[in-house]
């Protein structure tokens, strides 16, 4: 069947950069419900729309239709002293920019360590890149009422609901989930 709202997608997929250095190996297929749910970057869903099992593309997506510019006034200083230990870099904490209450929690990923600072960096480990997916549509099918309701796939490869949900919730493809 081909693809569109309301449907569950299968497809096999690798991402690299634009000069082709490999970020994500796909080992595990994205399945995603189709329609709008930001399941997905919307221009995947863009381009998928209305082909069939089988179609196989690449697509370059820029950093505004992906996970945004890299912005240098999100990478802060912060003293360790008021980071939890063992710190390492790469870890992430969520935390307000500026200490603002009212915007969206960010992530931040220590970058750098020294003896008494830290340094923070809020953008996404995708901004500023260009992204180039090597997609093939593996599998259509028809999603259920239960599915649509929650606005995910269910089964393998799907959201799973149960003990381990906080850990599940969005699976480990960091790369294909839009940032709000
Ligand atoms: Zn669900």
């Amino acid at each position: 069947m081909k693809i569109a709202k309301n449907t569950v997608v299968t497809v096999n997929y690798k991402l690299s950069d634009a000069q082709d250095n490999l970020i994500e190996d796909g080992s595990q297929p994205m399945v995603y419900l189709h329609g709008g749910y930001e399941n997905t970057l919307p221009k995947i869903e863009e381009e998928l729309d209305g082909k069939d099992t089988g179609y196989s593309t690449i697509l370059q997506i820029e950093p505004e239709d992906a996970f945004g510019d890299y912005d240098a006034s999100l990478v802060k200083v912060e003293e360790r002293s008021r980071l939890p230990e063992p710190l390492e870099v790469g870890m992430q904490f969520e935390g307000m920019p500026d200490g603002d209450e009212d915007e969206e929690p960010m992530i931040f990923t220590v970058t750098e360590i020294a003896e008494d600072k830290v340094v923070l960096d809020g953008n996404h480990p995708l901004a500023g890149i260009a992204l180039r997916f090597s997609l093939t549509v593996t599998d259509v099918r028809e999603a259920s009422e239960e599915e649509i309701a929650h606005g995910h796939v269910h089964g393998a490869h799907g959201h799973h609901h149960g003990d381990d949900d906080e850990a599940g919730e969005e699976g480990d493809h960091v790369a294909i989930h839009p940032i709000h």
